[in-house]
């Protein structure tokens, strides 16, 4: 098609009718098959056309030998003119007019067909184009919205947390200052009261600073500050702070850590966080008496998608281990099958007696699965077999680590 500018509105011409080349073909077919010249002109005088032997001679348009008006659809898009040969008697030429209009109707019907099928076409893309373009511009400005208030919201949650932990630190003091006996001594009840005082007032403190780890997990805006680090002193450190909570549950703590673990490439305070989470809550469902238990040992990871563990024991020095993994396990209620997937979502709460007796908010788990990532982790829990609930974090070794357990390994290769 020659020269087509589809606008809004279909203007009928031959150029926006006539597909040029099969128009301009077929009248050179005609022209040879009949032997005459023909031509097509526009209504503004423009030829459109010539063709055919330039022996028979073509008058102008208003002396021409054999002409007819092109007419489509009520409006006249050109003129068709036949070439004169003074040797040939008209009753022999007429017909080929005739055919040659007829001819050119039926290009002309098809070419506006395929004319207005193009055009819907593209009417139809650029509609589909500018509700994209609307949408578009709606999410964006969803989007923004949404990012104000998000950070209207962490601005608010840091403001109203740090508002609420200034008087309660003071109250935790002074509390810790009257079972200490600062202001005097105090009866056996009056302990009790100042002690559940403190208790609850360390709740409010721990549930401010989850919320708080949230808004800031949520935003992008906690910090994670990675380097080497040994994971044995963390492990022992977070085993040795939950001695007077074991022992007044009347629990027995099991650290084991194996000696193989080394350094990983990790922030101690956030990392510390995760695993006193885990231990706590290890501790917070297990009944009286029972066992809970903090090992680490090395595994191998593929590909960064670290898989199950593939632990030889002993440690095989001919394997490149590159990641350590570290089990939480305790002997409590367990968590069942079909909680797995959720129980990592933030506010998510197994709806279980055992959970409505120990108050928390359900961003523990949420907050450990984030800076696990954050530390190209990962966090998972499985069933600790015959009861209770294993958690499983495998955190990548740290990569001179890495590189002095390969360098090992090929050493004793033959
Ligand atoms: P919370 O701060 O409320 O304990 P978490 O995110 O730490 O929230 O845990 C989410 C839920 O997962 C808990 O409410 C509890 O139902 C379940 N859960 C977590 N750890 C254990 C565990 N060791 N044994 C049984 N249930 C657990």
């Amino acid at each position: 098609m020659n020269d087509r500018s589809f606008d809004d509105s279909f203007t009928a011409s031959l150029r926006t009718l006539g597909d040029d080349e099969a128009l301009r073909e077929f009248l050179q077919n005609a022209a040879t098959i009949h032997r005459v010249t023909l031509a097509i002109d526009e209504p503004n005088g423009q030829s459109f056309a010539i063709v055919g032997e330039s022996s028979w001679r073509l008058p102008p348009a208003h002396t021409c030998w054999l002409a007819e008006a092109i007419v489509y659809d009520g409006v006249n898009i050109g003129l068709l003119r036949l070439g004169h040969d003074p040797l040939r008697p008209e009753h022999e030429v007429e017909p080929v007019l005739a055919h040659v209009r007829i001819v050119l109707d039926l290009l002309l019907h098809h070419g506006h067909r395929s004319a207005v099928s193009a055009a819907l076409q593209e009417a139809t893309m650029r509609e589909h184009v500018r509700q994209v373009t609307m949408q578009n511009e709606e999410l964006r400005a969803a989007y923004e919205h949404v990012r104000q208030l998000d950070r209207l919201k962490i601005d608010f949650l840091g403001t109203v947390s740090h508002e609420l932990r200034t008087p309660l630190t003071s109250i935790l003091g002074y509390g810790e200052m009257l079972t200490q006996g600062v202001a005097g001594a105090l009866s056996t009840e009056q302990l009790e009261f100042v002690s559940t005082i403190r208790e609850k007032g360390e709740q409010l403190l721990q549930l401010i600073n989850s919320m708080l780890d949230t808004a800031k997990l949520e935003s992008g805006t906690l910090d994670v500050h990675r380097s080497p680090l040994l994971l044995p002193p963390l492990l022992e450190g977070v085993a040795a702070t939950f001695v007077p909570h074991i022992r007044r549950r009347e629990l027995r703590l099991e650290l084991d850590v194996s000696t193989d673990v080394l350094e990983i490439f990790g922030d101690a305070v956030r990392l510390r966080q995760v695993f006193m989470n885990l231990v706590d809550n290890a501790i917070k469902f297990s009944p009286k008496r029972e066992l809970v238990r903090l090992e680490a040992r090395l595994v191998v990871s593929s590909l960064g998608e670290f898989s199950a563990a593939l632990v030889e024991e002993p440690l095989s020095p001919t394997v490149a281990y590159d990641a350590v993994e570290v089990r939480i396990r305790d002997r409590g209620c367990g968590i069942a099958q079909d909680e797995h997937g959720r129980i990592f979502d933030p506010f998510y709460q197994v709806d279980s007696s055992q959970t409505r007796k120990h108050q928390g908010a359900g961003l523990g788990l949420a907050i450990c699965k984030r800076i696990v990532e954050a530390h190209d982790g990962r966090i998972n829990v499985e069933s600790n077999e015959p009861h209770g609930t294993c958690f499983v974090v495998t955190l990548p070794i740290a990569p001179p680590d890495r590189e002095r357990r390969v360098r090992l390994r090929g050493s004793l290769r033959p």
